[in-house]
C-alpha cells in the first residue's frame, strides 16, 4: 500500500523532473550571464579606470612640463616624468598584446603601474589582444597611438630642458619658445585624448546595451524554452489524466474512490454509476457501505463479496477489491467492484455438473485434447478400479479394445473428429486385469472455434446386459429346461436341411417322441422330478444322436428328432429302435426308480411332407398311432393317420366354442350311504354334447381345456348351473342333500376362486355344508403353497373338500390333513379288482383305516357290482358311487328319485338307470 503511494509520487515527480531542471538551468543562466556581464562591467571600470589614468596623466604630464619649463621646478620634472613612464607603460602593454608572442607577466607588470583595478587587468590585455578591431576600442587606440609621437615629443621637450639652464637663467624667450612648442603639442594630444575618452566612454556605454540585450535575450529564450517544456510536461499529464479518467469510466468493472477516513464516496466511474443506477455526481458524498445489502466492505485490503444495490431495488452479486493510495495529504481508498454474477451461477452450474458427474451411474472420464485424463467420476473407478491418477498414465482409450481384442482404431478419433461422437461396445481392462464388455460413448467438446478442448467418455459395464441377451438368445432357440432345441429352432434346422436335402436329392427324417404316461408319473411324484426326468430323457435321446443330428423338446413329454441326410426313410428305424431301448431303460430320480416307455412316429421328406412343419406335424400323427396301437413302439407316418391328428386339432377348437353354443351340461351321480342305502349326495359330472359328434366324454375333453386353457371357465360354469339347480331343488322343497363338484387345479387355485364361492353362496343362499369340493391328488400336488391359503379359506367359509381319485398319484398322507379336507374318495382303479385281487383289497383296507384314524369320511367310487359293495361296506366305507347304484342322471331324474314318493324302493336294488348319461 505504502509502495503504492510512493510509485505514484515518483511517476509525477519524474515526471515533473525536466520542468524542475529547467527552472535550474533558467536559473543558472541569468546568474551566469549577470556574472559575465558583471565580470565585462568591471573589465570596463578597468579600462575606463586606466583611460581615466592616461588621461590624467597626460593632463598632469603636460602641466608638469610646461610649469617646469617656465619655473624650472625640478618636483614639476619629477612629476613629469612619473606620469610619462605611466604613459609609457600603457603604451607598452598596448604594443605587446598587439604582437604574436608576449609576455603576459610583462604586460600585467607593465599595467599595474598605472594603479587600475587589478581585477581588471586580465580583462583589459584580453581586449587589447584580442578585441582591438571592435567598435569604439578600435577609435581609442587610433586616438592613443596617434598621441604616441607627441607624447615622445614632450619627453624630448623635457630633456632639452633639463640640459638647458634653470629658470631664471633661462631667458623668457626661451621659455616662451619651450611653453609654445608645449601648448602645440598639448592642442594636438588633447583633442586626441577627448576623441580616445569619449571611445572608451562610448564604448562601455554601447558593451552596457549589448550585454543588457543580450542577457535580456537569453533570459527570454531560456525562459520562452522553459515555457515550453513546461507546457508540453504539463500537457502530456492532463493527456494521461484524460487517459484515466477515460480508463476509470470505461472500465468493466465499478471503481469507486473513498475517503479512507470518513469512509464517504469521492468519486465514481460510469460502471459504478450504472450499476448502482446513479449519476455519479449523486454518489459523492454517500457512504461507500449504504451502497452494499451488506455492511462490511468499509475496511480491509482483500476480496470481500457483498451485494451491491441498485436504486430501482435491484441487487447484484460483486467482489471488492480495495487498495489504500494517498492523494496528497489525503488517503484514499480506491474500491474495484467486480460483477460476479455470472461467476456465481456459473460456479453453481459447475458444482451441479461436478456433482451430478459424481453421483451418475455410468462412468466418466474426461480428458484433454492429448487424451491425458483429466477427471474421473466415482462410478468410472468403481467400474475400473482406476484412480484418475492412474488414468491419468495412459491415454484415454488405452485400457480398452474392440470386443475381438483388437486396440481401438485411429478410426474411432476421427470420427469422433468429424461427427463429435462415436458410441460403440468394447472390451475395458480393469485394475486388476481382468476384462469386462462395456459400452462406450466418447463426445468431443469444441471450443468457439471448432477446435477440440476436451473428450468426455461415458460408459457402462454391460456384462449382466450381455448375458441377460445370450439368455434370452437361449431362450429363444432353446429350451430352457433340456436345454435341446425349441419348436421354433427345430423348425428352422428341419427347413435348412430340407432345402440342402433337395439338392442333394436325399431325405431328411423327423421323428416325434411322446414319453408313454408321462402324465402319470407328474401326477405321482412331482413335478420337479418331472422335470429332472425329462432332463434325463433329453440326455439320452442326445446320446444316440450322430453330430449333425438334432434333438428339440417342443411340448411337455414330446420330443424331436432331425437326421438331416438320409438315403431313405426307412434307415431312421434303427435309430428310433436304439432310442425306444435307451428310453426304456430304468431311472433312478431322487432315489425313486421310474420306468417309462416312449412312442415314436417318423416322417420323412420328400415322402411325408414338403417342410418342417407338415413334417412334424405328420411324425407326431405316426407317434398317436405308435401310442394307440402298442406302446414303447415306433411308426412310419401313413396318410391315414393323419386324420385322427386332424380329428383332435378340430375339436381343441370347438372346444373353445361349446361354452358360447351351450353344448355342456351338467349330471348328476348319486351317492349312497353303504350302511342305508340312502342318497345322500350327488356328484355333478359334466357332459359334452357334440353337435356332430355326440356325447364325449370328459375324460378326453376335460385334459384339452386344461392344456388350452379354458377349464377355468368351464368350472365356473358347472358351477353356478349346479348352483342354481340347488336354488331350484330346494325351492322344489326336495331334501337337502350334499352336492359334490369337481374343481380343476386351475380354478381352484385362482385368486377369485373363494371370492367367487363367497359371492355365489350368498346370492344363491345355498348352504355351504351342502358342498363338497372334489380335487384329485395330482391337483393339489400342481397348486403348491395355494393349497393351504385356499384350503383355510374354504374351512372358514364352512366348505368341505374331498380328495378325489385318491391313490392314484403321490398319495401323500401330507394332503388328508389339510384343513377343509373332510373326504377321500378311493379311486375306481382300485374297486374294480375287489374282492378278489389281493393288493387292491389291502390297499383299500389301508386307505379306510387311515382315513378313519384321520377322522375322514371315505367314498368308494365305480361299484359296479354286489360282491363289491359288500366288500367296502364290511372294509367300513361310508359311502359309495357307482352304476351298480345309479348312473349318472339328468337333473330331473334326480329330482324324481329324490322326491318324497319314490317308486323306486331301495336305491342300492333297483336303482340302475338304463342309460348312461
Ligand atoms: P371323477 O370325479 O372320478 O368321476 C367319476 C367318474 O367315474 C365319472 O366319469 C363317472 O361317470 C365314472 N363312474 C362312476 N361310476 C362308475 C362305474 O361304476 N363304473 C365306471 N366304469 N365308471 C363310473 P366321467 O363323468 O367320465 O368323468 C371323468 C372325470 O372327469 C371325473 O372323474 C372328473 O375328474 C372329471 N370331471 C367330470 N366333470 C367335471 C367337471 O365338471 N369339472 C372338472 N374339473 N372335472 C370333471
Ligand atoms: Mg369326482
Ligand atoms: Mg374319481
Amino acid at each position: 500500500m505504502r509502495d503504492k503511494t510512493i510509485y505514484s509520487q515518483q511517476v509525477l515527480t519524474r515526471r515533473l523532473m525536466p520542468l524542475g531542471w529547467g527552472l535550474l538551468a533558467l536559473v543558472g543562466l541569468l546568474v551566469g550571464l549577470t556574472w559575465g556581464a558583471l565580470q565585462i562591467q568591471i573589465a570596463l571600470a578597468a579600462l575606463l579606470n586606466g583611460e581615466s589614468v592616461w588621461s590624467k596623466a597626460q593632463k598632469q604630464l603636460v602641466i608638469d612640463l610646461d610649469t617646469y619649463a617656465s619655473s624650472g621646478d625640478a618636483e614639476r620634472l619629477a612629476g613629469f616624468k612619473r606620469n610619462f613612464t605611466v604613459l609609457e607603460y600603457d603604451r607598452f602593454a598596448r604594443d605587446e598584446t598587439a604582437k604574436d608572442h608576449y609576455d603576459y607577466d610583462q604586460v600585467v607588470e607593465a599595467l599595474s603601474h598605472d594603479n587600475a583595478i587589478r581585477e581588471a587587468i586580465p580583462t583589459v590585455i584580453f581586449m587589447l589582444r584580442y578585441l582591438p578591431g571592435a567598435p569604439y576600442l578600435r577609435d581609442a587606440l587610433q586616438a592613443w597611438r596617434s598621441t604616441d609621437a607627441a607624447i615622445a615629443e614632450l619627453d624630448s621637450i623635457a630633456q632639452e630642458l633639463q640640459r638647458s639652464p634653470v629658470a631664471g637663467v633661462r631667458s623668457n624667450q626661451d621659455v616662451a619658445r619651450y611653453r609654445a612648442r608645449i601648448s602645440v603639442l598639448n592642442d594636438y594630444i588633447q583633442p586626441r585624448s577627448d576623441l580616445f575618452s569619449k571611445a572608451i566612454a562610448n564604448g562601455a556605454s554601447w558593451l552596457g546595451k549589448v550585454l543588457f540585450a543580450s542577457v535580456l535575450g537569453a533570459a527570454c529564450i531560456a525562459a520562452l524554452l522553459w515555457f515550453r517544456m513546461a507546457r508540453r510536461i504539463l500537457a502530456g499529464i492532463r493527456g494521461s489524466e484524460e487517459r484515466y479518467r477515460l480508463l476509470f469510466d470505461n472500465a468493466a468493472d465499478g471503481i469507486v474512490m473513498v475517503e479512507e477516513n470518513s469512509g464517504l464516496v469521492l468519486d465514481a466511474n460510469s460502471t459504478a454509476s450504472s450499476w448502482i443506477r446513479r449519476d455519479a455526481a449523486d454518489l459523492v458524498g454517500m457512504h461507500f457501505a449504504h451502497l452494499f445489502a451488506e455492511s462490511g466492505l468499509s475496511n480491509g485490503a482483500g476480496a470481500k463479496t457483498g451485494t451491491l444495490r441498485a436504486s430501482d431495488g435491484g441487487s447484484r452479486l460483486v467482489e471488492t477489491q480495495s487498495s489504500l493510495v494517498t492523494f496528497g495529504d489525503k488517503r484514499v481508498r480506491q474500491a474495484i467492484i467486480r460483477d460476479i454474477s455470472e461467476r456465481v451461477a456459473m460456479e453453481q452450474e459447475r458444482r451441479i455438473a461436478a456433482e451430478a458427474l459424481a453421483s451418475i451411474a455410468e462412468g466418466v472420464i474426461i480428458a484433454d485434447a492429448n487424451r491425458t485424463v483429466i477427471t474421473a467420476n466415482d462410478a468410472s473407478f468403481q467400474l475400473t478400479g482406476f484412480s484418475t491418477q492412474r488414468l491419468q498414465r495412459f491415454p484415454l482409450g488405452d485400457t480398452r479394445t474392440l470386443p475381438d481384442g483388437e486396440p481401438l482404431p485411429a478410426a474411432i478419433w476421427e470420427t469422433i473428429a468429424r461427427v463429435g461422437h462415436w458410441h460403440g461396445e468394447v472390451r475395458s481392462r480393469r485394475h486388476d486385469g481382468t476384462i469386462y464388455p462395456e459400452q462406450l460413448s466418447i463426445s468431443a467438446i469444441r471450443d468457439d472455434y471448432g477446435k477440440v478442448q476436451h473428450y468426455v467418455a461415458v460408459f457402462t459395464d454391460i456384462s449382466a446386459h450381455k448375458a441377460n441377451q445370450a439368455r434370452l438368445e437361449r431362450l429363444a432357440t432353446r429350451d430352457t429346461l433340456t436345454g435341446l432345441v425349441n419348436r421354433t429352432e427345430f423348425e428352422a434346422h428341419c427347413s435348412r436341411a430340407i432345402k440342402a436335402a433337395t439338392r442333394e436329392h436325399a431325405a431328411v427324417v423327423v421323428l416325434f417322441i411322446d414319453l408313454d404316461a408321462f402324465k402319470n408319473v407328474n401326477d405321482s411324484f412331482s413335478h420337479g422330478i418331472g422335470d429332472k426326468l425329462l432332463i434325463r430323457v433329453a440326455e439320452r435321446i442326445q446320446q444316440q444322436l450322430a453330430a449333425n443330428e438334432v434333438a428339440g423338446r417342443i411340448g411337455g413329454d414330446e420330443f424331436t428328432v432331425l437326421i438331416p441326410r438320409l438315403d431313405a426313410r426307412e434307415d431312421a428305424a434303427g435309430l428310433s429302435a436304439r432310442l425306444l431301448l435307451s428310453l426304456s431303460e430304468p431311472y433312478m430320480i431322487e432315489e425313486q426308480e421310474i420306468v417309462l416307455t416312449a412312442s415314436i412316429g417318423i416322417a420323412g421328406y420328400p415322402l411325408d411332407g414338403g417342410d418342417a412343419v407338415a413334417l412334424i406335424a405328420n411324425a407326431d400323427a405316426a407317434m398317436y398311432a405308435a401310442k394307440a396301437a402298442e406302446r414303447n413302439a415306433f411308426r412310419f407316418y401313413l396318410p391315414v393317420m393323419h386324420a385322427n391328428v386332424r380329428r383332435r386339432l378340430r375339436l381343441a377348437s370347438d372346444l373353445r366354442q361349446a361354452l358360447a353354443d351351450e353344448e355342456f351340461s351338467v349330471v348328476y351321480q348319486p351317492t349312497v350311504e353303504m350302511q342305508s342305502g340312502r342318497i345322500i349326495a350327488v356328484e355333478a359330472l359334466l357332459r359334452w354334447h357334440h353337435p356332430e359328434r355326440g356325447e364325449i366324454p370328459p375324460s378326453e375333453f376335460i385334459p384339452m381345456a386344461e392344456s388350452l386353457g379354458q377349464i377355468r371357465q368351464i368350472d365356473q360354469w358347472v358351477m353356478q348351473t349346479v348352483f342354481a339347480q340347488l336354488q331350484a331343488w330346494t325351492q322344489a322343497g326336495m331334501p337337502s342333500i350334499r352336492v359334490a363338484l369337481n374343481v380343476s387345479a386351475s380354478w381352484f387355485g385362482h385368486p377369485a376362486f373363494v371370492e367367487f364361492l363367497t359371492r355365489t353362496l350368498q346370492t344363491t343362499q345355498v348352504s355351504p355344508d351342502r358342498l363338497l369340493l372334489e380335487i384329485t391328488e395330482s391337483s393339489i400336488l400342481r397348486l403348491g403353497e395355494d393349497t393351504d391359503r385356499t384350503m383355510k379359506a374354504l374351512q372358514a367359509l364352512g366348505i368341505s373338500v374331498a380328495i378325489d381319485d385318491f391313490g392314484t398319484g403321490y398319495s401323500s398322507m401330507a394332503y388328508l390333513k389339510l384343513p377343509a379336507v373332510a373326504y377321500l374318495k378311493i379311486d375306481r382303479s382300485f374297486v374294480t379288482g375287489l374282492p378278489d385281487n389281493a393288493n387292491d383289497a389291502a390297499i383299500v383296507q389301508a386307505m379306510l383305516a387311515i382315513s378313519q384314524s384321520l377322522g375322514l369320511r371315505t367314498i368308494a367310487e365305480g361299484i359296479e357290482s354286489e360282491a363289491q359293495h359288500e366288500f367296502l361296506l364290511r372294509a367300513g366305507c361310508a359311502e359309495a358311487q357307482g352304476y351298480l347304484y345309479s348312473y349318472p342322471l339328468n337333473a330331473d331324474e334326480i329330482s324324481r328319485l329324490l322326491s318324497p314318493n319314490p317308486k323306486l324302493g331301495k336305491v342300492k336294488l333297483q336303482l340302475v338307470a338304463t342309460k348312461h348319461l
